[in-house]
């Protein structure tokens, strides 16, 4: 049998002079990807992930959230397709995040990618993996360089042995936080599940279905956030469904089969649209402190057609437990916020009500109707959100505010701690919380309150160090460091030399 003819690579341009990354700007990996074929799959994304006013927060590379959701599903291997720094990179963020399992990799070179060798080898290995004793389901992600060159991975096969193969592209050009790279993938998962449920029988869950109508949770909450949103959901004869991203391909099933699903986490849209498609309503916010319960209950048993008087008991059993959980943890100082899981409206609400003076909350991801209910109300308290914020406006706004606790990303962290100001961890010490119901408005209280309480410790620091191992100076020197204004000078000469050159290289 002739060997196959490889599909050659849509667009061998996006290889040339550097090559394209993060690096070579958004403007040339966009028309890279567009020319190769992808502009389809691109507009869709602009139209689910609205930019602006920024651009794309400064996050870590979006694939993450595609990467981390198909290996947290069991029986599934996820395989990456991209430059081997990248995957270098995600790799390791993956098992440092506690990955359970390997990532797959198909490395290329110029010529694999050119001659469309690469689309071979990432088929062949396809195959290779679709093994249905092992595995549910097989994740292909197109990371940058494949996505602009136009590695076709919808060419795949749609299964193999009974094994779902899944390509997506998941370039940081066109999905702009890992946030949202969590939808590509989930969205894409649900549309392969509703159209198997379609074309016939599917297997139950493993526990079995619910004998109540469920509600599935659409976002990564606490594990104990379920358990306690299944007791909300109780008195008005419901329970809790799965959540998505889920942890098993059959789970995708129970999901559909909802009576509603609630949109905890307001960035899913391509999940949202799955759930559209199969006619279940889909409800904005979560049951977050004492006014955020109340109406998510109200909403979801509306949702559901649940009578008035039984939506009444829910809230009669709730919400008295709520109010007194905020009354007993009080938290006293003022805050600013900003981070990039989507949850930062839900966490600013429940400060608020904690009794905090929360001054701004920056979120990378965008508005959307289901995190507007939370905007409204923190605006309505004062509170300035700005959504796909930046990092310069986070900083700006910790400055601006002088807060008694900065709570944000990693270099707003570090800015925090430079200005005295303590601060803590969005992402590790804040969002990996209970925040549901009553067991999350007493969580926050305490490492807040403490955090606060160390402001001391940074004003003795402050005094001990004075302005040592600042800016030029950081770091541990054998010999006191010496300005070096000649030296600066000459690099900037040749920047300015090279921004020319290629300037006129440009205009040729
Ligand atoms: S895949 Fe991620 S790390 Fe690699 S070039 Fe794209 S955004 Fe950057």
């Amino acid at each position: 049998m002739d060997a196959p003819t490889p599909t050659p690579v849509a667009n061998p341009d996006a290889l040339k002079g550097d090559g394209v990354g993060c690096h070579s700007g958004r403007d040339a990996m966009l028309e890279a990807a567009a020319s190769a074929g992808k502009a389809e799959v691109l507009d869709q994304y602009a139209a689910d992930y609205p930019k602006g006013p920024h651009d794309q927060p400064q996050s870590m590379c979006p694939a993450f959230g595609s990467l981390r959701v198909g290996l947290r599903m069991r029986r599934t291997q996820t395989i990456l397709s991209g430059s081997a720094c990248c995957v270098y990179g995600l790799t390791f963020t993956s098992h440092f995040y506690g990955a359970r399992r390997s990532v797959g990799y198909v490395p290329f070179n110029s010529e694999t990618l050119v001659t469309g060798k690469l689309f071979e080898d990432i088929r062949e290995s396809v195959h290779a993996q679709a093994d249905p004793t092992k595995l549910d389901a097989i994740v292909v992600i197109n990371l940058c360089v494949p996505t602009a060159s136009g590695v076709p991975l919808q060419l795949l096969p749609k299964s193999i042995n009974g094994v779902r193969v899944i390509g997506i592209d998941v370039p940081g050009f066109g999905v702009p936080t890992h946030a949202e790279a969590k939808d590509v993938l989930a969205g894409a998962m649900l549309r392969y599940a509703r159209n198997e449920v379609q074309s016939g029988p599917v297997a139950a869950p493993r526990t079995g279905r619910s004998e109540r109508p469920t509600v599935t949770l659409l976002g990564e909450i606490f594990p104990a956030d379920p358990v306690g949103i299944g007791m909300m959901l109780e008195p008005m004869g419901l329970a809790a469904g799965p959540i998505v991203p889920t942890r098993e391909w059959r789970e995708l099933y129970a999901a559909l089969d909802c009576v509603a699903v609630a949109a905890l986490h307001p960035f899913y849209t391509a999940s949202v649209r799955e759930f559209a498609a199969a006619g279940r309503p889909v409800v904005g916010s979560a049951p977050v402190g004492h006014d955020g319960t109340e109406a998510w209950l109200q909403s979801i048993g509306t949702a559901a057609g649940v009578p008035q008087v039984r939506i009444d008991a829910a809230k009669n059993r709730i919400l008295p437990a709520i109010r007194a959980a905020l009354a007993a943890t009080p938290i006293k100082g003022r805050i600013t916020m900003s981070g990039y899981e989507g949850s930062e409206l839900l966490v600013g609400r429940l400060l608020v009500e904690s009794g905090a003076d929360l001054r701004y909350v920056g979120s990378a991801c965008p508005r959307t109707p289901w995190n507007d209910a939370d905007r409204q109300w923190l605006e309505a308290r004062g509170v300035h959100v700005q959504f796909r914020a930046s990092l310069e406006q986070d900083i700006a706004a910790m400055r601006e505010f002088r807060p008694d606790l900065a709570i944000g990303t990693t270099p707003v962290v570090q800015a925090g701690k430079e200005a005295s100001i303590p601060s803590l961890y969005f992402t590790n010490l804040i969002s990996a919380r209970p925040l549901m119901g009553p067991a999350g408005a007493g969580s926050l209280a305490t490492v807040v309150n403490s955090a606060i309480a160390n402001k001391a410790r940074f004003d003795t620091m402050k005094d001990f160090f004075g302005e040592t191992g600042q800016g030029d100076n950081s770091g541990i020197w054998s010999e006191t460091p010496r300005a070096r204004p000649e030296f600066r000078d000459f690099t900037r000469r040749q920047v300015i030399k090279l921004i020319k050159r290629r300037k006129a290289e440009e205009m040729i």
